[in-house]
């Protein structure tokens, strides 16, 4: 039996193939490679290039494998993006689910690990933010995947699908050995701009907006090392098996750092100078998101491994110091 990882050639999905592998799983992958890339994914992964909204594909990959459960991470992802193009997020990310649970049960697979998001809390009442807080998402790309825990709670009442929805805060870092690391194109994230920035490929970072209720006026969020968070992915999936309860969980270190305190921190692992200019707040973005990731911690065992800032921040920088084009390079090289 595999699992199928579907977005397995994105950051977060090529770290999750590399993971499963390493602990001995099966793997069979599917990426549109429309953000992701093809090198990243691990080369004992059975890969299918396609979209997961084409039913007749999906179908196809659920007849010819032996599909045992689903890792979902393909979805688009950017908050600011999606004030833009609200309709784009929601035919990709809700029809796209939809289609994926239809397939599902017509092949009896149960379980699924799905990719949610601490945007389905909106601006919170207060942090640590809990899974039971309220959720008054402020951008289509949270709404969108609020849509999609719904979809996916319905589905257990009504066929008994297996669903952990792992809201993560902010993910960052890279593997170990910077083999691979986050490449997108362009890039928004505010930590792979910043190490851009100290690479001297951008001449500097805009902070989007200093006037918010925080400390120092940028907006605060809760940086995860990629690893931890793929760790609490095999957790979930685990806990599933063993007839867990289906539902949602906060992935994040409980910690939040301003975006000037990245920068700082940026600055110390690198030791370069990364001009930043302060410019207009960007569409959509709550001010402070913090997780309590308790539920976590207690019903799956998830003790994230790096929770210092630095840690996540130095294993980005030697993924970009190594791969100064991400993977573009390795595709000339
Ligand atoms: N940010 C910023 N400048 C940038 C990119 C991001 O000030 O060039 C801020 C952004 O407003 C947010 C934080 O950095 O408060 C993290 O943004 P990112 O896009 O990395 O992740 P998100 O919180 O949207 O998931």
């Amino acid at each position: 039996m595999a699992v199928l990882v579907l977005g397995g050639a994105g950051y977060i999905g090529s770290h999750a193939v590399d993971q499963l592998i390493s602990r001995g799983y099966d793997v069979v992958v599917v990426d549109n490679l429309g953000t992701g890339h093809r090198q990243s994914v691990h080369r004992d992964a059975k890969f299918y290039e396609g979209d997961i909204r084409d039913q007749g594909f999906l179908t196809h990959i659920f007849t010819n494998e032996s599909i045992e459960g689903v890792f979902h991470f393909c979805a688009y992802s950017l908050v600011g993006e999606s004030v833009q193009k609200p309709l784009a997020y929601f035919n990709n990310n809700v029809q796209g689910l939809q289609v994926l649970l239809e397939v599902m049960y017509e092949h009896q697979v149960e379980y699924i690990i799905f990719s949610s998001t601490a945007a389905v809390y909106g601006e919170p009442d207060s942090v640590p933010i809990t899974e039971e807080d309220s959720k008054t998402p402020t951008s289509p790309y949270g709404e969108s995947k609020l849509m999609m825990e719904k979809m996916m709670h319905w589905s257990h009442e009504a066929y008994g699908v297996k669903y952990a929805a792992l809201r993560y805060f902010n993910v960052a870092g890279a593997k170990e050995d910077g083999t691979i690391g986050e490449d997108h194109r362009p890039e928004t994230h505010l930590i792979p701009i910043v190490l851009q920035t100290a690479l001297g490929q951008r001449d500097q970072i805009t902070v989007f907006g200093d006037d918010y209720d925080t400390e120092d006026g940028s907006c605060i969020r809760d940086y995860l090392h990629v690893e931890d968070l793929i760790e609490a992915h095999i957790l979930a999936y685990e806990y599933l098996q063993n007839d867990g309860e289906p539902g949602a969980f906060n992935l994040g270190s409980s910690q939040g750092y301003s975006v000037f305190e990245i920068l700082e921190a940026a600055r110390n692992v690198t030791q370069k100078e990364i001009k930043a200019i302060v410019g207009e707040r960007r569409a959509g973005d709550p001010s402070k998101l913090v997780a309590s990731s308790d539920k976590a911690r207690q019903l799956l065992g998830w003790q994230p491994k790096h929770d210092n800032i630095n840690d996540i921040i130095g294993s980005a920088w030697q993924w970009h110091y190594q791969h100064p084009n991400g993977y573009q390079e390795d595709m000339e090289g």
